[in-house]
């Protein structure tokens, strides 16, 4: 048993720092010594709506601190990031190659917490206490089941590793596992915050010819530039309908429309958007996750356009992280500038409001800056 500080919300509203006990990793489990941990729309929302107490936080990038049994390919002193949708490797959508939304594991199938053996591990005040999505990263200490870290050989931060088991597979994995963008392709992107700006990077090295970023904000337009659009558009917030948007991609793509759309805005209006911007028999996508009920007008579907609602941009965990770090390692991929301000365990609050204000990319809680590893 040790102690640990850890982010504790009661899934009301509120939340706190404080000291609970993190037990021995069990049977298949890992203890992880988190070094950052990634601060996400979601966590914001599970404070606000999950109504039970809880450990905040599901990104993360740490260390093998210590090891159960029947635990195999890790070792003590591993870097690893941590992994929100864990496969168990057996169900139905395991075996068909569906890992990010396996059956048993699925953080989808509730509200990201369930029964999980390693849950009793960690105490607050003598009782056990869940985990976010099994991770609960805003704590100096995680047991998590093995297959909940991916090891990773790379020199990259804590802090910008910490991302890539969220945001940037997100983004990434939407544009290369879900959409397949092509080699000469025209991509607009809706919404150019933390996901989008990773949607724009792999449009990029899928060799997407032209990449339209598309938001209300010019600073966010001229950042999204540098990730690799070729054309910015300045949306208005009373455009609802895209009409002014529509326009102006349809004059960028030879009046037809673009071959894909992402939309990465999270706003419940725009979850038609994509369509709109797209030419007949190209490709729609649904990055953000909106769950609410809209009006759908079906022209907008016409023709041959299909849709799509990737979660997690389809992660294969093993395969897609180290992927994303090939493509870092050879300067193909922007992370470090991704993490826009770094924070502590202490002003969690601060970097919450800077990500509901837009004045960020993507704010990291730095849990532990010392050298080791
Ligand atoms: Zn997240
Ligand atoms: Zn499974």
């Amino acid at each position: 048993m040790i102690q640990a500080k850890a982010v504790i919300s009661n899934g009301q509203g509120k939340f706190e720092l404080t000291t609970i006990n993190v037990g021995k990793p069990g049977p298949g489990e890992v203890r992880v010594k988190i070094k950052a941990s990634g601060i996400c729309h979601t966590d914001w929302d599970s404070i606000q709506n999950w109504n039970k107490n809880f450990i905040v936080g599901h990104e993360g990038a740490g260390v093998v601190e210590s090891i159960g049994e029947n635990v195999s390919g890790l070792a003590i002193g591993d870097k690893v990031i941590l992994n929100w949708a864990i496969p168990c490797g057996e169900c139905f959508q395991c075996r068909e190659g569906n890992l990010h939304i396996c059956e048993q594991n699925s953080p989808v199938c509730g509200c990201g917490l369930s029964g999980h053996a390693h849950i009793e591990s960690s105490t607050h005040n003598e009782d056990p206490i869940e985990r976010s999505f099994h991770l609960g990263t805003m704590c100096e200490y995680a047991v998590v089941k093995s297959e909940a870290v991916v090891k990773i050989d790379s020199a990259i931060s804590y802090a910008a590793a910490s991302i890539i088991g969220c945001g940037v597979m997100t983004g990434w994995g939407s544009v290369v596992n879900a959409a397949n963008v092509t080699v000469g392709s025209s991509v607009c992107v809706i919404g150019c915050g933390g996901v989008g700006l990773n949607v724009i990077q792999a449009a990029k090295q899928s060799g997407a010819a032209k990449i339209i970023a598309i938001d209300i904000n010019e600073e966010r337009l001229e950042q999204a530039k540098k990730f690799g659009a070729t054309q910015g558009v300045v949306a208005s917030k009373t455009d609802i309908d895209f009409v002014d948007v529509k326009a102006k991609v349809r004059e960028l793509t030879d009046g037809r429309g673009a071959d894909y759309a992402f939309e990465c805005t999270a706003i419940p209006a725009l979850g038609s958007a994509p369509l709109a911007l797209i030419r007949s028999a190209g490709k729609a996508v649904q990055v953000s996750g909106i769950e609410q009920r809209i009006d759908f007008d079906c022209e907008l579907f016409e023709w041959d356009k299909i849709y799509i609602n990737p979660l997690y941009g389809m992660c294969n965990p093993e395969r897609d992280f180290n992927r994303i770090l090939s493509l870092y390692n050879n300067g193909d991929m922007k992370l470090e500038e991704l993490v826009t301000k770094t924070y502590t365990l202490e002003t969690l609050s601060e970097g919450l409001d800077d990500m509901l204000n837009g004045r960020i990319a993507k704010g990291v809680v730095i849990i532990d800056s010392s050298a080791e590893n």
